[in-house]
C-alpha cells in the first residue's frame, strides 16, 4: 500500500536535523561528538521571561489563545516594530505563530499558487525550497558564492524576474552565510523591486539582533515596498527560546488575514505559555540580547581566525547570525586511506566520523562545495573543535 502523499514524498527531510541525529547516535555509543551541526543559541532562556511564564501558569493563562495570538502580544510586537525598525504594522496585521517556521510557511501557503515562481538568494536555509514545494511553487534560486560576500546584485535579481515571479525571499543576516546586506544594498534591490508592484517581499529578520554591523535595515522600512513586504521574526535567536516556539508574520492586511484563515484551520493560536513569555521578551530589558551578542561576536571572531588556518577552506568573515560558512573545494578530490572526499557532503561525513565533529553540508542550503557550522557553542568546544577538523583535513591527501 502507497499510504504517503506525493506531497510528502517529494520533501527533503531537514539535513541540519539528519545530522544532528546522527552526531546524537554516536554520542550514544559513548563517542565525544563537538555538535556544530545545529541552529541554536546555547544561552539559557533569560530569567525574567522564564519568571513571565511561571506567572502564566498560575494566572491560568491555559485556555484557548486567540488565532493570531494574544493581543497584548501583538501591541508589544508592533510596538517593537516601530520602536527598533521604523515600520508600521499594526496588531491587526500580526500573526503569531508556532515559530518563525510556521509563519513562514503559512505567508508561502497564503500567498503561492502552482507554478507561481518564488525567487530565493543562495545558499539559503533548509526550509524555504520545502515550504515552496509545499505550496506547489517553483524556486528560482539566484547563487551568490564567498567571493560576493554571498549576496546578489540588482542586476541578477532583475534577470531572475519574470511574468511569473509571485514572492522574493531575502534572509539578513543570512543562515547560512551570516551576511549581512548594507542599507545601500537593500536600497538598490528595492529599487529594482519597486518597478514590479505584483511581487511580494518575504523578509526572514529572524538573527536581526545577531548581527555585527551596528546598523540594522528592515526591507520594510523602504517606503516604495512596504505596503508589500512581510516581517517575518520572533523570539528563537534572539532571546534564546528556540524550544518556546513564537514567532510571526508581519503582513498588509490581505496576507494577514488570510494567514489568520488558515492557521485557524490548521493549528489555531501558538501554546498560551510561551506567548506570555514572549510579551516579557519584547517588554523587558533587552540587555540580556546585547550579552549574547557580545558573546556571539568573541566567537565569531575565533573561529574566523582558527578556520583561516585550515588548509583547502576559504572563509569571509560574517557580519552577523551565529554560522561559518568556509568554501571547501580546496579539498575535494583528497583521499585519506580507501576514503575519497568527492564533495562537501563527503567532507561533512568526514568529519564526523574522523574528527567528531558535525557539521552541515553546503547542498542543504543549496550550495554544494561549502561546509556550515554554527558557533553557538563555547569557546572552549570551538577551539577543540577547530583544532580536530584541522588535524583531520591535513591528513587528507
Ligand atoms: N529562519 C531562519 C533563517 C532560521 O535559521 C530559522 C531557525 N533555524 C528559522 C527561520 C525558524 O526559527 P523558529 O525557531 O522561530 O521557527
Amino acid at each position: 500500500m502507497d499510504y504517503i502523499s506525493n506531497r510528502v514524498e517529494s520533501l527533503a527531510v531537514s539535513a541540519t536535523l539528519a545530522m544532528s541525529q546522527k552526531s546524537s547516535e554516536l554520542r550514544e555509543q559513548g563517542i565525544d561528538v563537538i555538535n556544530l551541526s545545529v541552529g541554536e543559541p546555547d544561552f539559557n532562556t533569560p530569567d525574567h521571561i522564564k519568571a513571565a511564564a511561571h506567572r502564566a501558569i498560575d494566572e491560568n493563562f491555559s485556555f484557548y489563545s486567540p488565532v493570531p495570538g494574544y493581543m497584548s502580544l501583538r501591541k508589544a510586537i508592533s510596538e517593537k516594530l516601530m520602536r527598533e525598525n521604523g515600520v508600521s504594522y499594526s496588531p491587526a496585521q500580526i500573526v503569531v505563530g508556532n515559530g518563525a517556521k510556521q509563519a513562514l510557511c503559512n505567508v508561502i501557503l497564503a500567498t503561492v499558487n502552482p507554478g507561481d515562481e518564488v525567487i530565493i538568494p543562495t545558499p539559503a536555509w533548509v526550509s524555504y525550497v520545502e515550504m515552496v514545494k509545499l505550496a506547489e511553487g517553483v524556486t528560482v534560486e539566484l547563487p551568490a558564492g564567498i567571493d560576493s560576500d554571498f549576496k546578489v546584485t540588482p542586476a541578477q535579481l532583475e534577470s531572475a524576474i519574470t511574468p511569473r515571479t509571485k514572492m522574493i525571499l531575502i534572509c539578513s543576516p543570512s543562515n547560512p552565510t551570516g551576511s549581512v546586506y548594507t542599507r545601500d544594498e537593500l536600497q538598490a534591490l528595492v529599487d529594482v523591486i519597486a518597478k514590479y508592484p505584483g511581487i511580494i517581499v518575504l523578509t526572514d529578520e529572524i538573527y536581526e539582533h545577531i548581527n555585527y554591523t551596528d546598523s540594522f535595515t528592515s526591507l520594510a522600512s523602504f517606503p516604495e515596498i512596504a505596503d508589500r513586504t512581510v516581517v517575518i521574526n520572533g523570539v528563537s535567536k534572539a532571546y534564546a527560546m528556540t524550544g518556546w516556539r513564537i514567532g510571526y508574520c508581519a503582513a498588509p492586511t490581505a496576507i494577514a488575514k488570510a494567514v489568520n484563515k488558515l492557521q485557524g484551520q490548521y493549528t489555531s493560536g501558538a501554546s498560551s505559555i510561551a506567548q506570555k513569555a514572549a510579551e516579557a521578551a519584547y517588554t523587558g530589558s533587552q540587555e540580556c540580547v546585547a550579552e549574547m551578542r557580545a558573546a556571539f561576536r568573541r566567537r565569531r571572531d575565533l573561529v574566523v581566525e582558527l578556520a583561516s588556518q585550515i588548509p583547502g577552506f576559504k572563509v569571509n568573515v560574517p557580519m552577523g547570525a551565529f554560522y561559518l560558512f568556509p568554501e571547501v573545494s580546496g579539498v575535494l578530490g583528497k583521499r585519506y586511506g580507501d576514503r575519497v572526499i568527492e564533495t562537501s557532503a563527503d567532507l561533512a561525513m568526514y568529519l564526523l566520523e574522523e574528527a567528531h565533529v558535525a557539521t552541515v553540508d553546503g547542498g542543504a542550503f543549496c550550495a554544494p562545495g561549502y561546509i556550515r557550522f554554527s558557533y553557538a557553542a563555547s569557546e572552549d568546544s570551538l577551539r577543540q573543535a577547530m583544532q580536530r577538523i584541522k588535524a583531520a583535513v591535513e591528513k587528507l591527501v
